[in-house]
């Protein structure tokens, strides 16, 4: 493994994985396998307000299921460790002295009310907020004072106004930022902790990370961090900033469109094989497109990005791949993810041998688009459909109806042997002057409830000859 390639998956555990980090993980995976490199999951649980454990183990689980195993890591370990950021405070309290010790950063004691008020009166003046730097100018006797006084603080960093400082992005090339356009930030909170622009940093450059590969709603933190490694005199890692990904109608993803996490796909039936397949290549343009990830790990493009377009979502086009995975999948595997779902929807199922269930599936899994759809392509296998002559009068008018239920009325006896019983009904149409697509659309609508469907041979060994005698008997009264 090339130590030099190190990237890093670094969510925050909310709860759930969205569906912009799946991204985010599979480009950083694909990345770091094609180059031979290593892939960190860092967990940046700094924020001590949510259930974190719980959500910790959902990152891992998720991670696990979708196939994106990683090197380095909480479980797996690493020369790097602790990777959760809840274990690290002392090397951040370190390195925050260090910066306090060559005068970096100061105390800035302004509340959030204060803050708020100059906020609103810079943006009344038509002004960009920024911080006005009143605590940079305090006097030593007035922070002891304030510190005396208990007064509770931020540490903030003090930028260089003057400075411009570049980048390096994969996609868009040097990045040039201008420094006057930014406030001094804070790296602590008024607990004492650190904030995610200061540990973010601090673990790239400890964690030797080579590339960020994170969303473009961080180039800004990407600005303020780069005067941070300026400031520790540390190279830059290369930079890569993904695309956000928008709904149908381009704004940004959000809870209320289907599919915003992870969670949402996999309880509505999609395969991981078809996330991570359209999640890749979703926004670049591949001659093949269904993909495997170990494929789509030799096939991507890393020198071919690019940055315009914002990147749309169509669950349509999902479900096209996972349409296509259903098919592509071995039938264990199948079998493996869309047990769950066959349960769900028939109880009655789990009596089945595995083989069996299995079979079941594989019969009718041009019919599966999504696991939802179990449902209705194994309802014939086990439900007993209500039909009504009627509806097949209605489909082919009621001369037709007539003469279709008399040919299988006087056929039905041969029922015992199903290709002789197809082949006899065929005839008995053809000489009737109909059609074999409406003999056999009308049978399997008695059949099953529906016109459309498994093939009619299929049906009949599915069914088995005497169940579907049965049926059509029963159907025929
Ligand atoms: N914890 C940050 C997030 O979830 C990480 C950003 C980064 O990759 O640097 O957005």
């Amino acid at each position: 493994m090339s130590t030099s390639i190190r990237v890093r998956f670094a969510p925050s555990p909310t709860g759930f994985m969205h569906l912009g980090s799946v991204r985010i993980a599979l480009l950083n995976y694909i990345f770091a396998r094609q180059k031979q490199g290593t892939f960190i999951l860092r967990i940046e649980d700094t924020d001590a307000s949510r259930n974190l454990d719980q959500a910790k183990a959902r990152i891992v689980q998720d991670l696990a299921w979708l196939g994106l195993t990683y090197d380095e890591g909480p479980g797996k370990g690493g020369p790097y460790g602790p990777y959760s950021q809840s274990e690290r405070n002392d090397i951040y309290q370190k390195h925050l002295q260090e910066l306090g010790a060559s005068c970096k950063i100061y105390r800035c004691f302004c509340t959030a009310e204060q803050l708020e008020t100059k906020r609103q009166k810079q943006q009344a003046m038509g002004k960009p907020p920024r911080y006005d730097r009143t605590c940079l100018g305090l006097s030593d006797d007035k922070i002891k004072s304030k510190l005396a006084a208990a007064m509770p603080f931020v540490w903030r960093f003090k930028l260089n106004q003057d400075q411009i400082i570049q980048i390096q992005d994969l996609a868009r090339g040097t990045i040039t930022f201008e420094l006057k356009h930014f406030s001094d930030f804070a790296i602590t909170r008024a607990d004492g902790t650190c904030t995610f622009m200061f540990v973010n940093f601090i673990d790239d450059w400890l964690m030797n990370i080579s590339h960020v590969i994170r969303g473009e709603d961080h180039l800004t933190n990407t600005a303020l961090q780069a005067a941070l490694y300026d400031a520790f005199a540390v190279k830059q890692p290369l930079f890569w900033h993904l695309q956000i990904i928008c709904n149908a109608a381009g704004e940004k993803l959000s809870k209320r469109d289907f599919g915003f996490s992870l969670e949402d796909l996999k309880d509505a039936g999609y395969l991981p094989e078809a996330i991570n397949n359209y999640m890749t290549t979703v926004g670049a343009s591949f001659a093949q497109e269904v993909q495997s990830l170990p494929e789509l790990v030799k096939s991507y493009n890393f020198s071919n990005i690019h940055t315009t377009g914002a990147i749309r979502y169509d669950v349509d086009k999902l479900t096209w791949f996972n349409h296509k995975w259903v098919d592509r999948i071995s039938p264990s595997e199948l079998f493996v993810h869309a047990k769950p779902f066959l349960h769900e929807a028939y109880p009655q199922s789990a009596s089945l041998s595995d083989q069996t269930a299995s079979d079941l599936l594989q019969r009718v899994k041009s019919d599966i688009k999504t696991f939802k759809d179990i449902k209705p392509a194994l309802h014939f296998y086990f439900e007993t459909p209500d039909v009504e002559l009627a509806a097949l009068a209605k489909a082919f008018g009621d001369d037709h109806c007539g003469i279709i239920t008399h040919i299988f009325k006087e056929n039905s006896n041969g029922l015992d042997n199903g290709d002789v019983f197809l082949q006899a009904i065929k005839d008995a149409g053809k000489a009737k002057e109909i059609n074999t697509k409406i003999m056999f659309s009308s049978l399997r609508y008695l059949l099953t409830g529906r016109f459309e469907g498994v093939g009619m041979h299929e049906l009949l060994s599915i069914l088995g000859t005497a169940e579907c005698k049965k049926r059509l008997e029963r159907a025929l009264k």
